[in-house]
């Protein structure tokens, strides 16, 4: 099984991901493999080229024991358990203005954020009942990790975890009068 940590970008999966150890970094292998079409004019990002990039997965996931575990925002599109990681708008504004994002990009990832475009995303590829969501507004990297940790133990064992499922976090209701 292929299990994809998600997310928008600045949502902090790298972080977390390097805490927990042996999960593949998905845009560093599209990356390092050249498996992208091209580069965007606009805003100078890889294209990944996602029908080759599942096939490379499989093969990879294939020759493992146990479950394979990726992360990159592309990861809920070729894995078939999806985790996705979220931050309230706010914060993620914060973030990203950090990282030295403009004005541009910052709007249009917060945008999706606060409008959920990955968790539909995920839920579309990978099905409502294989599809948790984390809250990591106001968590450290090391409770992120763990949180992530408690999620990935329990699909490994087949079990049900009660309180990520997609819906959980929403961060639009409390605008909505
Ligand atoms: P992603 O891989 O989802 O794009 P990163 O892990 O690269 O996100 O994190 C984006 C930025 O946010 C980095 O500057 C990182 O240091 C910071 N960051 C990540 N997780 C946390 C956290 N839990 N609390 C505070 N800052 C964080
Ligand atoms: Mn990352």
């Amino acid at each position: 099984m292929i299990i994809g940590i998600t997310g928008t970008p600045g949502t902090g999966k790298t972080s977390a991901c390097a805490l927990i150890g042996g999960v593949l970094d998905l845009n560093k292998l599209i990356k390092d493999e050249g498996l992208h079409l091209g580069v965007e004019r606009e805003r100078g990002s890889l294209i990944a080229d996602m029908d080759v990039v599942y096939d490379r997965i499989c093969e990879i996931a294939e020759g493992r024991d146990g479950n394979l575990v990726i992360e990159g925002h592309l990861s809920h599109h070729v894995c078939d358990v999806a985790i996705v990681l979220r931050l309230s708008p706010d914060e993620l504004v914060r973030r990203l203005e950090e990282r030295g994002y403009s004005g541009a990009k910052i709007s249009e990832n917060v945008e999706a954020e606060a409008i959920d475009v990955i968790l539909v995303e995920a839920v579309e590829w990978c099905g409502r009942d294989r599809v948790y969501e984390i809250d990591t507004t106001g968590k450290t990297v090391e409770e992120v990790a763990e949180t992530i940790r408690e999620v990935l133990d329990a699909v490994g064992r087949g079990i049900v975890v009660d309180g990520y499922e997609p819906g959980s976090v929403d961060w639009v209701s409390g605008y909505i009068f």
